[in-house]
């Protein structure tokens, strides 16, 4: 493709909700042979090698049953929002001893005790008083964590993160808390079916990212860009995605609201 030709890929936001249940290792198998295909399509796209995205699914409001069969299907690190529900599912799963969780939510200073003990990494930390509240959990269980820094790239008043221009200062902090390992940034796009505005979220923070790796604090790592969900996961993978969080299109559309892990929709 002419590397000047402007990206004009659509989200796939018309299958919200829509999408179909996984109910076999072999429906997971499918679903995830079709993400993958999209994925190396992205890639060629913008001439990126798919081994540098990372395919994080998301199992909230899923069972315990359907997880198994994720797990069966390949999968071995799956992204929960709520810690509350990554403990409970952390802790009935703890006969799959390479099974591995990734807390992709907001998370209050009260909650932090659970994060410390059940993930081993955490995608949206967005306050000092977070990182206090896990760093001392982590000493206590003599455990380190990799972490993410979430931005909120929409403007979007209702969604967490940090603004874009209070990140440099917060990032300074960072070192002062041995047990997290900071390494890059995650983001939610403006949930939206237009692919321009979706994009223009996904640039920010990688723009964002370019310009703070050039002055990063020691110890402190700016790789990772997680952005990008089932309905825009290949538009976050032009722009630089080196993770994306696919629920839906994996597991099946939920029956739970997204207002109820989503704040402002
Ligand atoms: C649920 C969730 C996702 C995945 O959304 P899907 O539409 O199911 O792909 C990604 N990121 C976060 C933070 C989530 O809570």
């Amino acid at each position: 493709m002419n590397a000047d030709a402007p990206l004009e890929t659509s989200t796939l936001h018309d299958l919200h909700g829509r999408w179909p249940q996984a109910e076999s290792v072999e429906d997971f198998q499918r679903n995830l042979a079709a993400v993958r295909d999209r994925i190396a399509a992205a890639c060629r796209r913008v001439d990126r090698d798919p081994a540098g995205v990372r395919l994080l699914p998301v199992s909230k409001t899923k069972t315990e049953a359907s997880i198994r069969l994720c797990y069966a299907a390949g999968c071995r690190l799956f992204g929960e929002n709520k810690p509350q529900e990554a403990y409970r599912k952390w802790a009935a799963m703890a006969d799959l001893p390479d099974l591995r969780w990734s807390v992709i939510g907001h998370l209050q200073t009260n909650k932090a005790k659970l994060v410390a003990r059940c993930a081993t990494e955490f995608q949206a930390l967005d306050s000092l008083r977070v990182a206090e509240a896990l760093e001392r959990r982590l000493q206590a269980e003599g455990r380190g964590l990799d972490v993410l820094v979430q931005v909120n790239t929409s403007g979007e008043a209702a969604k967490y993160g940090l603004p874009p221009d209070e990140l440099a200062p917060f990032l300074r902090k960072l070192p002062a808390f041995s047990a997290l390992r900071v390494r890059g940034f995650m983001t939610l796009a403006l949930l939206s079916a237009e692919a321009v505005r979706v994009r223009r979220c996904f640039r920010l923070l990688r723009r964002l990212r370019d310009r703070l790796r050039q002055d990063v604090p020691d110890g402190i790592v700016l790789d990772e860009l997680s952005m990008g969900m089932s309905g825009d996961y290949e538009i976050a993978i032009e722009e630089g995605a080196t993770i994306i969080r696919v629920g839906q299109a994996i597991f099946g559309a939920r029956n739970t609201p997204d207002t109820h892990y989503w704040p402002g929709f």
